[in-house]
């Protein structure tokens, strides 16, 4: 049979028929990393594959290149297309889109996310998370609106733009689109050779100073960001091998609103990357498959490996790790950096010092001087003691 894997494109053939988890152990792939598609449809381990098959083994978990007859839905007993073996469950496509809806109507519910009259802007990148976020919360009914923010990362960001503005008209919604280099005159690739940030420490940082003055300006109420459990996870090991206290306690799915900085949630936090996958995948949301070209080797997605080795042992641990941490460990640390926030003389943004960290790091990579012209030119002392009394982006923005 001919087995297509992503990530990148190859294609191998293999003899003999033989069921789903055969082909996968042959691949060392690990059945929790991947979705098995045969014709548009989905396969289960305990499917059967013959001689003649063609399928396509996709890796939904970033950085995971290389998971019926006989399972039955838990809700409804129908065949089952998914199973989740952290909830020993499979389920159906219509008893998954309903688990999947649940799962967020619950996160909302909990932690307060989102009122029934808020206008929410979804910060949607063309991947399944949140392309998934903003299809759930247009079939929930919110009033959301998509915000797309062009990166400049070649044929990447090209295609992730198509796939959001199909999105957009295909279902009549509002889509707000920022383009970096436009608008603030850079764009990522540039960003990660000029500034002293790294690639991803920069893109990260543009993104969130964009999320929250395009909520500001438009006037929306919340941002939403498509964060999944694995990305929650992953992010609290990495804060919890360093013990970055601060940040771990305000590593929660809501931050509320305060000067100048609206609302954030991630309503996917109780979903695993494999599951809003196969959602986006079963509701025929076309997304974009391949990763950002500028990630490899990033320690968060060294992190995601080391959680999902240890969930390939013991399904649930991502689970147990992250959602128990919110339930009896949050209260636990104390967030004391409640820094004060003015605007920032160039933007008006909320910083901690006079500029913020997005235009400091903007002028660096422009080659700009930020003072106004007739200002003296800062001590280095007064540079230095600036930045030691400055809040990290991460801890005024959020992720
Ligand atoms: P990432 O930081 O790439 O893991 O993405 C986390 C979340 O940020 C995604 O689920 C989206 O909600 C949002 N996001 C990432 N990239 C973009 C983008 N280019 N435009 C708008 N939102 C984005
Ligand atoms: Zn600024």
């Amino acid at each position: 049979m001919r087995v297509r894997l992503r990530n990148p494109d190859r294609e191998v053939d293999l003899a003999g028929a033989r069921p789903v988890r055969s082909v996968l152990a042959e691949l060392s792939i690990d059945p929790d990393t991947v979705l098995v598609i045969r014709e548009r449809n989905l396969l289960t381990r305990e499917d059967w594959l013959e001689e003649r098959d063609e399928i396509e083994v996709r890796p939904v978990i970033s950085g995971g290149a290389g998971g019926g007859n006989r399972m039955k839905c838990r809700r409804c007993k129908g065949r089952a297309l998914i199973e989740l073996r952290r909830h020993n469950a499979a389920f159906c496509r219509d008893c998954f889109l309903h688990y999947v809806h649940e799962q967020v109507r619950r996160a909302v519910k909990d932690h307060d996310m989102l009122d029934a009259s808020d206008r929410v802007l979804v910060a949607v990148s063309g991947g399944k998370d949140s392309l998934a976020l903003w299809d759930i919360l247009l079939e929930q009914g919110y009033r959301a609106a998509g915000l797309y923010l062009g990166l400049g990362i070649g044929d990447y960001s090209d295609r992730s733009g198509q796939v959001v503005r199909a999105f957009a008209e295909e279902r009549g919604a509002e889509l707000i689109h920022v383009d970096l280099r436009d608008e603030y005159g850079y764009d990522v690739p540039t960003a990660g050779k000029r500034g002293s940030r790294s690639t991803c420490a920069v893109c990260g940082l543009s993104k969130r100073y964009v999320f929250n003055r395009a909520a500001l300006e438009h006037g929306f109420d919340v941002v939403a960001t498509g964060h999944n459990l694995d990305d929650e996870a992953a992010t609290l090991l990495g804060n919890t091998l360093r013990w970055q206290t601060e940040y771990i306690a305000r590593q929660f799915p809501v931050l509320p609103a305060r000067d100048g900085m609206v609302k954030k949630v991630k309503p996917l936090h109780r979903l695993s990357e494999r599951e809003t996958a196969a959602f986006a995948f079963m509701r025929g949301i076309d997304y974009v498959v391949e990763e950002c070209p500028l990630v490899a080797g990033n320690t968060q997605l060294k992190h995601k490996d080391a959680m999902n080795q240890l969930e390939a042992t013991s399904p649930g641990t991502k689970a147990s790790f992250y959602l128990g941490y919110l339930d009896r460990g949050a209260g636990l640390f104390t967030d004391s950096a409640a820094a004060d926030l003015r605007p920032c003389e160039r933007c008006e943004q909320p910083t901690t010092g006079r500029f913020c960290a997005f235009c400091r790091a903007r002028a660096q990579i422009l080659g700009e001087r930020l003072a106004p012209p007739g200002d003296p030119p800062p001590r280095d002392q007064d540079i230095a003691a600036e930045l030691a009394g400055e809040s990290m982006p991460a801890e005024i923005y959020g992720r």
